[in-house]
């Protein structure tokens, strides 16, 4: 039986990957500094550690993995990472768990390595144009990204590179660009737009407005996370070393998307544009380089993963507002 590791495991797309290596037929240990909020873990063994204290984790990179998921980080959505009011923490802490894990997973001998890198690496002057962000693999360099959440991502990207050209570590490194889905934050100012705007439509009166960050006309594209999770799958399985884009090509404006969960909600909306902290202008995965490497597409289109993620998002809230009018 395959051993695997998944470190960030209580978060959201840790959580699914667990699922789906189990669903493979792995054992499974999940690492986190706390359980999933969601779900129960399909994890064989949890363990709540602290990634970025070097002492704990003898403990738990005791075995040579087949592989292992370095999905950990202090990360949210632009309400988070877009301010600029945690970026000290951001770097520290996810540096932290960089440089501790890929030298523990050296130690302990593992065969497989993944990162969760981000789009948020991509130079912000290629993203000025709404219409046509350029978000190829080699246009990341020369290095600009527009937040510093993106920057420690890059240093992610180099420190596992380098890792693999001194000590031959097979490793993996994903771009992902917007995962979201169901059974993941969606509230509490980290939880990233899709959620957002599925919250505040949920929650939203019939004939009222919902509020949405900018002008609307900024554009993103959006990945299902079971989407997302079967690329990274891939990726591990592949003998492919250097980064690559996990996305989906379908573009479109954030008033659009908030059109398109409010046709799914079924009321009657209208948006109102307000200021916020934004990101680039304009960014869509180019999914030329997986497609080529790993013959992966997304499977389906964007819609059905946001029904599937309003619906859960509006039970969230229904059950919220029950316990509270108790
Ligand atoms: P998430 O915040 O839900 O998961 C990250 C997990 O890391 C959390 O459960 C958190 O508790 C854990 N963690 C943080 N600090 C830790 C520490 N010191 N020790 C142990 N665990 C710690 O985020 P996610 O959306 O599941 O993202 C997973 C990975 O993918 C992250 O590395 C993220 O940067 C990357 N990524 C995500 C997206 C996206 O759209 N969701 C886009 C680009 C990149």
């Amino acid at each position: 039986m395959k051993q695997a590791m998944v470190l960030g495991a209580g978060g959201f797309i840790g959580s699914h990957l667990v699922e789906r290596l189990k669903k493979e037929g792995y054992w499974v240990r999940g690492v986190d500094l706390k359980h999933p909020d969601f779900i129960q873990t399909a994890a064989d063994d949890f363990v709540v550690a602290d990634l970025r204290d070097q002492t704990t984790l003898t403990n738990v990179f005791d075995r040579p993995f087949d592989e292992i998921y370095q999905l950990a980080a202090d990360m949210g959505g632009a309400g988070y990472i877009f301010t600029g009011e945690s970026d000290a923490e951001i770097m520290y802490n996810s540096a932290m768990i960089n440089l501790n894990s890929l030298e523990a997973a050296r130690k302990c001998g593992a065969k497989g390595l993944l990162f969760t890198s981000s789009a948020c690496v991509y130079p912000q002057e290629n993203q000025l144009d709404p219409d046509n962000p350029i978000c190829t693999e080699d246009s990341a360099y020369p290095a600009d990204p527009d937040s510093d959440y993106g920057w420690e991502k890059l240093f992610g990207e180099r420190m596992y590179q380098a890792y693999q050209r001194n000590h031959n570590m097979n490793t993996k490194l994903g771009r992902l660009h917007g995962v979201f889905g169901w059974k993941g934050t969606w509230e509490g100012g980290r939880e990233k737009a899709p959620a957002a705007i599925c919250r505040k439509v949920a929650e939203a009166e019939n004939g009222s407005s919902i509020e949405i960050w900018g002008d609307g006309l900024q554009t993103r594209s959006f990945l299902f996370v079971d989407e997302g999770v079967e690329a990274l799958f891939r990726l591990m399985q592949s003998d492919y070393h250097d980064p690559v884009n996990v996305g989906s090509e379908e573009m479109i404006s954030i008033n659009d998307f908030a059109r398109m969960v409010i046709e799914i909600s079924g009321k009657e909306l209208s948006i109102n544009n307000i200021p916020g902290p934004l990101g680039v202008r304009g960014r869509n995965s180019d999914n030329t380089l997986i497609n080529e490497v790993l013959g992966w597409k997304p499977s389906r289109p964007l819609r059905e993963g946001v029904e599937k993620t309003y619906n859960w998002v509006l039970e969230q809230v229904e059950a919220k507002q029950t316990s509270s009018a108790a």
